[in-house]
């Protein structure tokens, strides 16, 4: 039997987040990019934004510590991303739904100082909204309301989907989400500009998905510096994290929260 002892994983946790916040300002760019196939679903692609180098660094007084990733993004369109175009040695994991609500799976998280973005989806979060809310160093991020294609819907209803989602886990969890994950990764036009209109910064979708003992990779077979790895809960879920973290070790990369990497290109006025 083994055990993680709680007091030194959240240290653990603790050191990880940390040394992300303290990376201090690389250069880096939100990926413009483009999207193929993610996961056999697939969007017919809307323009693809520039990815517009800004190498200019932080001339404000406040002390923003992180290592910031501006999204280059169209006004009123949300930009899609894959992957951060980072030099710092992270990847993002994110996990999606939150059908399977395993107690193990907060024990692990800490265990391991692993970091998430939670895609989640109105129906679990309304059964056990405890169940999120004590997941240690997570942020919860919209994924819909009730997981259609939003290809399927015209843009009103898109924005309904999105927009409600965020409404109920701002209530739930206390926190507004900011980033929107298209369910199946299926996105058109009007999913960016309902995403925008609902508040979220960037539409996320993923390079690397993990199933099982699978590790699917979208252009190269391996992981690399800045990509989005993705997630489900699922009865096997801690064997699988474990994995991916030995990975991820192998590979000399760590884990960081995407909502520390990326922030709005500009910052001015959105009405709250
Ligand atoms: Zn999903």
């Amino acid at each position: 039997m083994s055990g993680g002892r709680p007091g030194e994983s959240r240290r653990r946790a603790e050191r990880a987040r940390l040394s992300t916040l303290v990376r201090g300002a690389v250069l880096l760019v939100a990926t413009s990019l483009t999207i193929d196939t993610v996961g056999g679903h697939m969007s017919d692609g809307p323009a693809p934004s520039e990815a517009s180098e800004s190498s200019s660094s932080t001339p404000t007084t406040s002390p923003p510590p992180v290592t910031l990733v501006p999204l280059a993004s169209t006004p009123g369109a949300a930009p899609v991303i894959t992957r951060v175009e980072t030099t710092d040695p992270v990847v993002f994991l994110t996990i999606d739904d939150g059908h399977t609500r395993n107690p193990e799976v907060k024990a692990a998280l800490e265990e391991l100082g692993v970091p998430v973005s939670l895609f989640l989806l109105d129906g679990p979060v309304q059964a056990d909204p405890d169940f999120f809310r004590g997941l240690p160093d997570t942020l919860v991020e919209s994924h819909s309301r009730t997981h259609p294609d939003m290809r399927t819907l015209p843009e009103e209803g898109q924005r309904a989907e999105i927009c409600g989602n965020a409404d109920m886990l701002e209530r739930a969890i206390g926190r507004r989400p900011v980033l929107f994950r298209p369910p199946y990764g299926a996105y058109n036009e009007a999913t960016t500009r309902a995403a925008a209109a609902c508040g979220m910064r960037a539409i996320v979708l993923w390079e690397v998905s993990v199933n099982g003992a699978d590790v699917g990779y979208r252009t190269v077979p391996e992981f690399r510096a800045g990509d989005i790895l993705l997630m489900h809960f699922r009865s096997t879920f801690v064997t699988e994290l474990r994995a991916l973290a030995d990975r991820a070790d192998e590979a000399g990369l760590r884990f960081a929260l995407l909502e520390d990497y990326l922030v709005p290109d500009t910052v001015p006025d959105s009405g709250g």
